[in-house]
């Protein structure tokens, strides 16, 4: 099996694994008990809370049950408590639609929301940071695109945003940013199952100074943010995935060269995925051969990638043209997305079978 859909989802790392069950087998009190159990349920959260703190900055963390959550809770939560600083949201045209929809709702709710996209903006950044006039409340941008690997440098866009507006909160979903790419932000959201951890485990850093909203409600958890029982295992698993994270930017860059040299040496091939791009996510087109019609070819082989549109019953999202890339280019798109475990032996199998899907079923 090769497995090169890594931004869909990640294979949990052992640590990962071994942490979850032995969070489950010995540490497995309710953190909110006054007794002994509960402490030591409370000191593993406390220490993944550390580890996160110690890459994303100085400020707090919720666990949330993915990045959906983390950023809804963010967007809701944010807009609920600055509203009266005012009405506008800046966005983007590519966000994920854990990010998408939630500002469809606020628009729906009487909110302004400005979504730019890139392909009108070279330099995205500054766009997004011109687009915050004195009314803006919230701006929401994701770090790193999850269908192309595009990469907003959010350190600047973070500066920029709060040089146009300070009070401004600036939400970033991280999700395939993180551990990848430098961030900043005042509202972070990042999934464990992207990084190695399960699924069902997410995070919120919120930086020191801000305040939002809770999303749910119950008996007060995480000082009132997000009620409900903490996952302690879940969230050990986080921890020591966070800890053992080892992709670097040096492999992914290697194993990137590797695959695009291997497709330049095939006809009809469109790379889709610029040079401002993370080397770990690789989208491109081919020509003459539907994007399902090669997954499938692929899957025969059990080499597994994804489509390089997100599709939703059938529709495409739409981000890709956001990026300027034509529906034609769109329809026959693949995102090949790299782990750490990804090796040049599984790359060649991929472009072995690109160039059997291409024989076989190119029109
Ligand atoms: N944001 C981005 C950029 C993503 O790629 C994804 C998942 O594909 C999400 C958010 C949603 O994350 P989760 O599955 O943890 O809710």
């Amino acid at each position: 099996m090769i497995y090169l859909d890594s931004a869909a989802t990640t294979k949990p790392c052992r640590e990962a694994a071994d942490a979850i069950m032995n969070t489950m087998q010995e540490s497995f009190g309710n953190a909110s008990s006054l007794h002994k159990m509960g402490i030591i349920s409370e000191k593993v959260i406390t220490g993944a809370k550390r580890t996160l703190l110690s890459k994303l900055g100085e400020g707090d963390i919720i666990f949330t049950s993915g990045a959906t959550e983390s950023s809804n809770t963010a967007i809701m939560g944010a807009a609920e408590i600055y509203r009266r600083t005012g009405n506008r949201i800046v966005t983007t045209a590519i966000e994920h639609p854990s990010v998408a929809n939630v500002m469809n709702k606020l628009e729906e709710r009487g909110f302004e929301v400005v979504r730019l996209a890139p392909k009108n903006h070279p330099d995205f950044e500054q766009a997004l940071a011109d687009a915050v006039d004195e009314h803006t409340l919230l701006l929401s941008c994701m770090a790193v695109n999850n269908e192309t690997g595009f990469i907003v440098d959010v350190k600047r866009l973070y500066k920029l945003v709060k040089k146009k507006n300070p009070k401004t909160i600036v939400h970033i979903d991280a999700v395939q940013g993180f551990l990848k790419v430098p961030l900043d932000g005042d509202l972070i959201s990042i999934s464990g199952h992207k990084i190695h951890s399960s699924k069902g485990i997410g995070a919120l850093f919120i930086r020191k100074g801000i305040r939002i909203s809770p999303l749910l409600l119950g008996g007060g958890q995480q000082k009132n943010l997000r009620s409900g029982t903490e996952p302690v295992e879940l969230i050990a698993g986080l921890d020591a995935a966070v800890k053992a994270y080892h992709g670097t930017a040096e492999r992914f860059g290697g194993l990137k060269a590797r695959l695009l040299a291997g497709l330049s040496e095939l006809s009809g091939i469109t790379v889709n995925s610029g040079d401002n791009c993370v080397p770990n996510i690789v989208n491109f087109s081919v020509e003459g051969v539907r994007s399902e019609i090669m997954l499938h070819s692929l899957e025969e082989r059990e080499i597994y990638v994804s489509s390089g549109s997100a599709c939703s019953r059938g529709k495409t999202s739409g981000v890709l043209a956001a990026f300027g890339i034509p529906d034609k280019l769109a329809d026959s798109a693949i995102r090949v997305s790299m782990c750490a475990e990804t090796t040049e032996e599984e790359i060649d199998a991929l472009l072995d079978g690109i160039k059997a899907g291409i024989e076989r079923f190119r029109r």
